[in-house]
Order: C-alpha cells, then structure tokens, then sequence
C-alpha cells in the first residue's frame, strides 16, 4: 500500500467482520484462578439462574474461538462496525517524536463506544433462552445504552436499573436509552425487595452500582428475564475481542506491528478485547515482547494501588468472589466524571496477566487527563470520552521516551469512546461555564 492515503485509515468492508471471537483462556499459561462462594454455592447458584445458558458455558471455556453468531454479525455491521483505524496524525506532529500512533475507534459505533459489542451478544443469547426482558445496571449510562439498543435490535424490553444519583445528574443518557425503547428504572426503585428495604431505610438512598446490580438480578429473576453483565467476566471480554481481531487484521493490511498497547481499564473489557488477541499470539510464542499498558484514574487506583485477592465484584456481595487486582468492594469513589473507571477491581484475566508482569498500570488525575482531552480535540478534530481521555498521558509518555532514545515505536492505543455526551463535564472541569 506504499504512501497511500490508506496508510492513515484503515477500513475493512462487511464481509471481513472476524466471525469467530477469541478467547484468551486458551492460551494462559496455567489455569485462571476459579470464582469462590463464601454462601456455599448460593451465588454461583443465582448466576446460573440470571445469567443466559450458553454465555455462561464460554465463562471456563478453553477453546480459543467461539463462533459468532450470524445474527449477531450482521447487527455489528449495522452498529457501525466493522470500526476504522486511524492515525492520529496531527497529534503525532504535535508530539513531534519518531512515534506512530494508531486509534481503535470504538466511539464510531451508534452509541459511542466499544459496549456495544458484547450487549448484542448477551441480548441474542438471552433471547436464545427464551427470556421475556433482560436487566441490567449503569452507572454513568454508556453500557445502559448499548443494552437498550441491542434491546431494540433484538425486539426484546430491557429494564434498565440506573444508578438515582446518575439517573439525576446525567439525563442525556438516559434519554438515549429511553429514545431506544428501554424502561430507565432509578436505583435504588421501588420495584424489587431490595430496593423497598434501602428506601424504607433512607428514602433519598443516592445509590451504587453494588444495589443496581443486586436490583437487577432480582427483578429478571422474578420476572422471567435474564440479567446481563457489562465487563470484568470471562464471557464479557471474549465478546468484545471482536475489536481487537479488527484491529489485527487492519495493522497487518497497512504491514504494521505494534510495539506498545495502551487502554484504560474500567473493569477492564475494551482493554482485553482489544489486545488479548495480541497478547494471546505472544503467550503461545512463550515470549512477551511487546509493552503493554493499563491506565487508570489516580482516584481509583485500582491499576497501579490494587491489591490481587479474592474480592466481591459487587458491593451487595451477591456474585461469586473473584481473583482481582482490587482497591476494596466498598471503597467508594470520589464524583469523577469518567464514570466507566470507577469500578474496584481489575478483569480476572486481566489481573492475573499483570501478576505475571505482561501489563504495566498508570494512572492520572482529572485534571492532567481533561487538559490533554482539550488538547487533543484542537489538534486531532476528535473528542474522546473522559475514560478514553486517560490514554493520552501515556501517549505522551511513550512519545517523549521515543524523542530521547531516537526509537521508533509503533503504538496502538483502545480508542473505547466520545465524549459528546459528557461535554458538560470537561464544561466544568475547564471552566467553560454553566450550560
Ligand atoms: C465503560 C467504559 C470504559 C471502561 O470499561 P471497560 O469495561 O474497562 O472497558 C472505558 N471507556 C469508555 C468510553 C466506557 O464507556
């Protein structure tokens, strides 16, 4: 391809959207620690009920690819996928370092970021179980709206348990979801046992993502529905591989092989399905080469503060326990914006490849990481989400070390989303005014 313009933009057409996604439980080099239940088997019980059959078959799954369903292939071509890969161009000039710097763009799909790829799989083998609705919990909306449009694509109704306090400060989202068809109920809500308990306790309850969780489980519970699960579990991340196995396929089209990987980690899905079918290649060869790197915020330091131990993924403490990098299932985070890096703790998978020294953590301030946001929207054109925004430290990072040592490096960076619904928050961090 030579100088070509489409060594700046990679595209691949409809047909070559992979079919299969991967599975990095293959290729670890030793069996991931298994859940616990400290209730004797109660919570793997209520899982097993909430959670649809076949997904919950991949969750120990050591087969390396897993067949994507038609159905589910074809809504990805219709959601904007398969998405391009860009250079960033301009911000490599502004760098001004022997670096290349390629984007994953997740936020070109309809609602802006990578979440959508394993809500249309959830859904569609939920309503393979014959499910009457599916549940779920959102924080700051992102992984609310892509079940509510996967929802909608699959006809299916989606209840949607949203954090009262979320569900007050960030209407657009809600909006977004309720423009999809989808019930937004506020949690805690009067529709579940639990959510009755919380209220008659503290009627003005702001609410967590641990009692949307346990809302959620209930009501699909008891309302033939089923619950899905929007990061950190096996099955969650094989489904959003399906960018990662783009991205490979684009790198090698343009004859490129990434040095360096970077991504932030919420509870670490757009970092595992973009980079797992990466790093699977490397564990098999026997030999990590690359650098890999997971950014946080310095207010959640989960990446670089964490602890690896058994934790609850929940803070009602009604899933399985897992092995995680975890700063504590009742560490409350302080109200930053970039609302998808507020979880505890780390993917298992995740967490057990930066055990064994794959993955290097960072982490960055608000601060630090929406000036760079401004930054880079003048000089690149784009507005990334305030969770995407925190790889922009570690660009920076790895272009000055480049400039200093004179190496090239070839960097592929998880573009997970935009930030047009939250230009209310880098509003008020940079001081642009009230809306
Ligand atoms: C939710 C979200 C994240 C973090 O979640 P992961 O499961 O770690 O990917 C990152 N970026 C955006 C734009 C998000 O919406």
């Amino acid at each position: 391809m030579g100088k070509s313009l489409s060594q700046y933009r990679v595209d691949l057409p409809p047909d070559e959207i992979p079919d299969h996604w991967y599975n990095i439980l293959a290729d670890l080099p030793e069996p991931l620690p298994p859940p616990q239940d400290p209730d004797n088997g109660r919570r793997l019980e209520l899982l097993k009920k909430v959670i649809p059959s076949e997904p919950l078959g991949f969750e120990f799954s050591t087969e390396r690819f897993i067949k994507i369903p038609d159905e589910v292939r074809e809504r990805y071509i219709q959601v904007g996928r398969p998405t391009p890969l860009i250079r960033a161009r301009r911000f490599e000039e502004y760098l001004d370092a022997p670096v290349k710097i390629y984007l994953k763009m997740e936020g070109y799909t309809y609602t802006g970021s990578h979440k959508i790829n394993s809500a249309l799989a959830w859904v569609y083998y939920a309503l393979k179980d014959g499910a009457r609705l599916v549940t779920t919990e959102t924080g700051a909306g992102q992984w609310g709206a892509a079940v509510a449009l996967a929802s909608a694509l699959f006809k299916v109704k989606a209840h949607i348990f949203m954090v009262k306090a979320s569900y007050n400060a960030k209407p657009l989202r809600r909006f977004q979801m309720q423009m999809y068809g989808a019930d937004v109920h506020a949690s805690p809500s009067e529709l579940t046992e639990f959510g009755r308990r919380l209220l008659k306790e503290n009627p003005n309850h702001p609410g967590s993502l641990g009692v949307a969780i346990t809302e959620a489980a209930e009501y699909a519970l008891n309302n033939g529905g089923k619950y899905v699960v929007g990061s950190v579990i096996n099955t969650d991340i094989l489904f959003k591989t399906v960018a990662g196995l783009e991205a490979k396929r684009q790198l090698e089209l343009i004859g490129e092989d990434p040095d360096v990987m970077i991504g932030v980690v919420g509870g670490g899905s757009n970092w595992g399905g973009a980079f797992y079918p990466f790093m699977g290649d490397e564990l098999r060869s026997g030999r990590v080469r690359r650098r890999y790197i997971a950014v946080g915020a310095s207010e959640v330091p989960k990446v670089t503060k964490g602890v690896y131990k058994y934790d609850d993924p929940d803070t009602g403490r009604v899933l399985p326990q897992l092995k995680m990098y975890t700063i504590g299932s009742d560490f409350i985070p302080p109200p930053i914006y970039a609302g998808g890096l507020r979880y505890h703790a780390v993917a298992p998978t995740l967490s057990y490849l930066m055990s064994k020294g794959y993955v290097e953590g960072r982490d960055y301030d608000q601060d630090t990481v929406f000036k760079m946001a401004q930054v880079f929207a003048q000089v690149e054109g784009y507005i990334p989400a305030p969770e995407t925004a925190h790889t922009l430290p570690v660009i920076k990072e790895i272009a000055d070390e480049a400039k200093r040592t004179g190496e090239r490096k070839v960097i592929l960076v998880s573009f997970s989303g935009h930030g047009l619904l939250d230009l209310g928050n880098f509003a008020d961090v940079l001081g642009f005014g009230k809306a």
